[in-house]
């Protein structure tokens, strides 16, 4: 807790941002503004193209623990995740009707069904499954991967929204820049001091940032930024710093997260929310801003499970992560039947035993409520780490 009403204020908003299923603020933004706004699903859409467009896109992760699955249940089976059945059952109850769109990224078979889905489901809807491209190699996957942003910005203005324009792309290019630089730098702090800066807390500010337009996003991380930078109320605990891993889609409740901290973790590094930090850098503004865009998804996205990997072998980019992020332990935290986390984790426990950290590993779905498990399993890792570490 902090004794700054500001930062309280500011994490109130966010909480309320977070809990909204009705994407409230994204009525209003379309009743202020006439644009069109377009879904997304986890993990990467280029976000700066829609802004071009005069679109607001609308990040969507599933639903919490408190949705109550009626009919999503239907649509699956019982062995998949559960990001799915809440995705469609906020489509079936009218939560996302202020979209006018939705964009399904190219992570996995369970996304790829869904956009089908979407599509006899929703036929009002533009339905685009945003076919990612796994060769990096710019004539061949860059070109296919500019062919389909081409095509999706044909898509967008075919049903009102601007035609895509070299500079207004150069701009929205730059405002995302500065959002991601600002969520670079959150991170930064909380690696540093993660006391100031709870995961719970950064967490409810990353989710709140996908349903505004940039503009508001980037104004809601300064000021976060700037209040717990200055924030002194809040004092370092001897906690075990840990890197938790295979979050990238499904996300855990917050609830969850907070029993990790409470359990003794510091999560000083995470997949959470990784549209906010998926391009590295800074994608560059002059030239060709198209050309920009594809040369930054395949030069500098971050690693991924669901991410061909075409230098190195899997788990470099994690080690590198734990190393530089000070982590003492890894913590292996994937949704329950997430085939691309959980295909990849014996890869990366093989990596993460090379270099000696200690791990575990748990599973968890969206609306588990119950985490006392979880809480043991995770305290007496971090209690193992302070023990016998050396740290
Ligand atoms: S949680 Fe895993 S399996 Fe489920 S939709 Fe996401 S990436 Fe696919």
């Amino acid at each position: 807790m902090s004794a700054d009403p500001r930062l309280a204020a500011l994490v109130d908003r966010a909480d309320r941002l977070y809990r909204d299923y009705r994407l409230s603020s994204v009525r209003d933004w379309k009743a202020r503004t006439g644009g069109l706004a377009v879904g997304y699903m986890p993990i990467y859409v280029p976000r700066e193209l829609l802004h071009a467009q005069g679109v607001l896109p609308v990040g969507l992760m599933g639903g919490r623990d408190d949705l109550e699955i009626i009919k999503g249940d239907a649509y699956y089976q019982s062995y998949i995740c559960h990001i799915p059945r809440s995705t469609i059952e906020l489509g079936l109850n009218g939560s996302l009707d202020c979209l006018d769109g939705m964009l399904f990224p190219a992570i996995c078979d369970v996304i790829r069904n869904l956009s089908g889905m979407w599509q006899m489901l929703f036929p009002g809807m533009l339905v685009r499954y945003l076919d990612v491209p796994q060769n990096f190699d710019r004539d061949l996957g860059g070109r296919f991967y500019r062919d389909d942003l081409e095509q999706l910005a044909r898509d967008l203005a075919a049903r009102g929204a601007a035609p895509l324009d070299a500079d207004a792309l150069r701009h929205s290019i730059s405002l995302y820049n500065e959002d991601r630089r600002l969520v670079r730098e959150l991170y930064a702090l909380r690696g540093r001091a993660p006391w100031k800066v709870p995961t719970h807390e950064l967490y409810m500010v990353l989710r709140a940032a996908l349903v505004l337009p940039v503009e508001e996003s980037t104004a809601l991380f300064r000021t976060y930024l700037e209040l717990v930078t200055h924030d002194d109320t809040r004092k370092p605990l001897d906690q075990a710093r840990v890197l938790l891993t295979g979050s990238f889609c499904e996300q855990p409740s917050i609830g969850l997260i907070r029993t990790l901290e409470r359990a003794g973790c510091y999560i000083v590094d995470d997949d959470f929310v990784q549209i906010h930090r998926f391009i590295q850098s800074d994608i560059p503004v002059d030239g060709d801003p198209v050309e920009n865009l594809v040369v930054a998804f395949l030069t500098d996205a971050m690693a991924s499970p669901t991410r061909y990997v075409e230098t190195g072998v899997k788990g470099d980019d994690l080690i590198r992560r734990a190393e530089e992020g000070g982590a003492e332990g890894i913590l292996f935290c994937a949704a329950s039947f997430c085939d691309p986390a959980l295909l990849d984790q014996p890869m990366l426990v093989k990596a993460v035993e090379r270099r000696g950290f200690p791990w575990t590993a748990f599973k968890f779905s969206e609306n588990s409520g119950q985490f006392q498990v979880i809480r043991e399993q995770a305290g007496t890792f971090a209690d193992s780490i302070k023990l016998w570490s050396g740290a």
